[in-house]
């Protein structure tokens, strides 16, 4: 069986683990700090804060740059449903904007008519690891003076091209980036997030609200020589990172550029493969972005049934999953989903499915999706139906 991913963890991260474990300190502490630092360092931000998860993450981003009860905050409902979740925490109403359906981000051009006096955020997605087009997103929010959180949840790794050079996802371009260390994500500590911005403000407010908003860190009350009395000045949360999840979050970046450029060799050959395949569309990859290729999401021919083609890959050993969902067709959103018609959106969770892509990926799984594509969608059984003769010739034209 070739399962859709594959977190790439052995004895490094085992061990590391471990000596956490050992070391009697196993929450926020020591090894936070440090996975901050080298993170930090990693994406080029100033500040880096790690808590629980992404979606922790969101909500702290978007408390930070004021978003509250009555707010609207304009984002894609084309996306992981923690996205315009993690809004609605925060008593505002996610306003979807349709995607771009080459890229299956954020459209720039839908952005501007959406933004209301309302508005108080703009939360884009890096889907899949493909960099949004920043430019255009940032141009419009200084315009109309709003934040630009970005969620980067699958975008460790991946860079962008912003003033003619290429950075990495995360410095952040906009106001805040948050990031996932979920097992399906590039880099994994089980589960776990991180914030990153250049506002020291809200990177203090981050540390705050993760340990629930208690104005003394546990690591300086256990060095303090002194009797030290915390207190509590904001409603905060319990969103801390773990100092196992962070040993191992340490491990995982030391392997980051090792995975990406390997994961970009496998696109590279799926790109080729899949040229095979009347009617099939690789991903888009546009000027100004280079994937991390988190996910390898792929357009079906027009005549062939999505759920079929999984089944079949399925028959066949390949685990596929169905394009990026949309939160609007969600029974969590049902209630404002009739405000919003995002036809691209719904065509690339209906038209589109994920194939397998790991860093272990040998060549030989690689190929075995392909076939096993290929014969999802019919091609291969045409090809030998014309080979033998029963066919009209015209069956395997591409
Ligand atoms: C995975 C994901 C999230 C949620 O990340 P968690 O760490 O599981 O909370 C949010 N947004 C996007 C786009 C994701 O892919």
């Amino acid at each position: 069986m070739i399962p859709i991913a594959r977190p790439l963890l052995d004895e490094t991260e085992a061990e590391a683990a471990r000596q956490a474990v050992l070391s009697g300190w196993v929450t926020q502490g020591p090894q936070v700090a440090a996975f901050e630092r080298e993170f930090a360092e990693t994406v080029n931000a100033a500040h880096a804060c790690a808590v629980s998860s992404c979606t922790a993450a969101l909500h702290l981003a978007l408390l930070a740059v004021g978003v509250r009860l009555g707010d609207e905050v304009v984002t894609v409902s084309h996306s992981f449903i923690a996205t315009a979740n993690a809004v609605r925490y925060c008593g505002a109403k996610p306003v979807f904007v349709d995607i771009d359906p080459l890229t299956c981000n954020l459209d720039p051009d839908r952005l501007q008519p959406a933004i209301t006096t309302r508005t108080r955020a703009i939360l884009c997605v890096h889907q899949m690891g493909m960099p949004c087009d920043l430019a255009r997103i940032l141009t419009i929010a200084r315009a109309h003076d709003l934040p630009v959180i970005e969620d980067a949840a699958c975008a460790i790794g991946s860079e962008v091209r912003l003033a003619g050079t290429w950075e990495r996802i995360g410095k952040p371009h906009g106001d805040i980036a948050c990031f996932s260390f979920h097992p399906r994500k590039i880099l994994t500590t089980g589960d776990g997030g991180m914030l990153t911005t250049a506002n020291p403000e809200w990177d203090r407010m981050f540390r705050l609200w993760r340990q629930h908003g208690m104005d003394i860190p546990d690591t300086v009350r256990h060095g303090a020589r002194e009797v030290s009395v915390e207190s509590y000045p904001v409603l905060g949360f319990n969103y801390r990172m773990t100092d196992i999840q962070a040993a191992i979050g340490r491990k995982q970046l030391g392997r980051l550029s090792e995975l990406v450029a390997r994961r970009r060799s496998l696109a590279r050959r799926y790109r080729a493969l899949l040229a095979d395949i009347p009617g099939l569309a690789p991903p888009c990859e546009p000027w100004w972005a280079r994937s991390n290729w988190q996910s390898y999401c792929v357009r079906l021919p027009a005549n062939v049934d999505q759920r079929a083609v999984m089944q079949r890959m399925l028959d066949d050993g390949v685990a596929t999953r169905r394009g990026i969902m949309c939160a609007h067709r969600e029974p969590a959103y049902a209630e404002d989903a009739p405000r919003f018609a995002l036809p691209a959106s719904e065509r690339a969770q209906d038209r589109r499915i994920l194939l397998p892509l790991y860093a272990q990926m040998t060549e030989d799984e690689h190929t075995r999706v392909v076939e096993a594509l290929k014969d999802g969608c019919g091609y291969r059984r045409r090809i030998s139906a014309c080979q033998s003769g029963r066919s009209p010739r015209g069956a395997c034209a591409r």
